[in-house]
């Protein structure tokens, strides 16, 4: 059945792949983004779906934000939060600044995002609710204490929810990647990311499809039994 999909962060990287899968799933997708024109531009051009700016740490931005595009698009059934920002570096040399922007776009932001559209899902009694971890939020990770934490605390939130808003028809999920290759993952240096590589054991970095195709899963109708799940895409990096 279609259903209208909000993906933040959705105009690149693995996002944008969640949107592609999304459509092709058969929904109405809307991404947002905070500040890229160009990425925004290429992508509603290159694929048709819309593009919505706002800052995902701005709790009165996202209600707003989800009302206007309820509004034009009707009840958003999918809310993916997937907007993230690294900050990098060691604990002991971590601005406030850092920790805060961090903890803000990658965990805030869920808060902010799934409060905007819960109520109508209780409503309406139907709901997708999955939110983009890291393998780096389980299993932590030298120089992203910030990202971390943050991370791992999406998965106690999504289970708190989960529980919350089970006989209401709503599912929440995680979807945990492990290293893919993205802008992102581009950003760390090429020394780096072959030390990485050769920690993964089917030798290479996840593809952002693959992210996608394992949230149109949580996303479908069919998967109304999981909830409070996470699932880990991150070739063998990380077993749980
Ligand atoms: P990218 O940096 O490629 O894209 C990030 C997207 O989030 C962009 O669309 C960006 O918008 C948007 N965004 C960032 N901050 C905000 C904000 N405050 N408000 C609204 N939108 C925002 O990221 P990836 O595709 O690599 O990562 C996507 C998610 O997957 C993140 O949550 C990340 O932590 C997670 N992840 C990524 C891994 C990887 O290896 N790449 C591994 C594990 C998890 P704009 O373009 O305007 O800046």
């Amino acid at each position: 059945m279609p259903r209208v999909a909000l993906v933040t962060g959705g105009t690149r990287g693995i996002g944008a792949a969640i949107a592609s899968v999304l459509k092709d799933a058969g929904h109405q997708v809307i991404v947002t983004y905070q500040g890229n024109e160009d990425a925004a531009a290429a992508f509603t051009r290159n694929t048709g779906m819309p593009a919505q700016r706002w800052d995902v740490g701005d709790f009165e931005a996202c209600q707003e934000g989800v009302a206007s595009i309820e509004q034009q698009y009707g009840s958003v059934d999918i809310l993916v939060n997937n907007a993230g920002i690294t900050r990098d570096g060691m604990l002991h040399k971590m601005t406030s600044d850092e920790w805060d922007s961090v903890i803000r776009t990658n965990l805030t932001s869920a808060f902010n995002m799934t409060r905007a559209v819960i109520n109508g899902m209780r409503e309406r009694s139907f709901g997708r609710l999955i939110q983009i971890s890291s393998i780096n939020g389980g299993k932590g990770q030298m120089g992203q204490a910030n990202y971390a934490a943050a991370k791992a605390g999406l998965i106690g939130f999504t289970k708190s929810v989960a529980q919350e808003n089970a006989r209401k028809g709503i599912t929440a999920n995680v979807v945990a990647p492990g290293y893919t290759d993205t802008e992102m993952v581009a950003a760390v240096p090429e020394a780096v990311l072959e030390k990485i590589i050769a920690q993964i054991p089917v030798g290479r970095l996840g593809q952002a499809a693959e992210i996608g195709k394992a949230v149109a899963y949580f996303a479908s109708e069919e998967a109304g039994f999981v909830t409070g799940a996470t699932l880990h895409l991150n070739g063998g990096q990380y077993m749980t």
